[in-house]
């Protein structure tokens, strides 16, 4: 099996298919049950070749429950291969090259809120008597709040349970 390399990272043939159909499937990626059928494999190869581009930080592998069944969804963190990257990198003048190429940041959760009074409301510092005091690099620190951290991972946990719960439904609805 043939490969590519660039000063970043080496893809197999396998790989580089792999990486081309979660680029293309975009924001909403791709089930990785549904990449290693797209890519005529079984489930083992697919879940290595899965697993090795999620190291190269090529893509990013989330746990998702498909009708009760485990599975990851595979985002891309790039928007291209890395051998059309290497490409358009050779092709560039001296000035552009000094513009960094910038690896976008993954995405575990998609923050879809609206806001609403009633979720303001929860918001421990709305009630917090030391809210006038409070500031980053001051004895009562945000940043360091554990009233303040536990309600936003209350709030990541719900927000998280509401899009797998959309998202089951979605693959319900499509199966039927
Ligand atoms: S971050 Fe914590 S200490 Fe600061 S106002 Fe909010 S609840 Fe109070």
């Amino acid at each position: 099996m043939s490969s590519t390399t660039n000063s970043q990272v080496t893809l197999s043939e396998l790989e580089k298919k792999a990486l081309k159909l979660i680029i293309e499937a975009g924001e909403e990626g791709l089930l990785q049950q549904d990449l290693w059928k797209m890519l005529g494999i079984d489930s083992r190869d697919g879940s290595r070749i899965a697993l090795r581009l999620a190291k190269k930080r090529l893509i990013y592998r989330e746990l998702v429950n498909i009708r009760g069944r485990k599975t990851y969804r595979l985002t891309a963190l790039v928007d291209k291969l890395p051998e059309e990257e290497k490409e358009e990198e050779e092709k560039k003048t001296e000035e552009e090259k000094e513009v960094k190429y910038v690896r976008k940041a993954p995405r575990p959760i998609r923050l879809d809120v609206k806001v609403s009074m009633k979720l303001v409301s929860t918001i421990p510092c709305t009630t917090c008597p030391h809210l006038d005091k409070c500031a980053e690099g001051q004895f009562y620190d945000p940043t360091k709040c554990m009233k303040l951290t536990q309600w936003l991972h209350k709030m990541a946990i719900k927000l998280q349970q509401k899009r797998l719960a959309k998202r089951e439904l979605q693959a319900a609805s499509s199966v039927a």
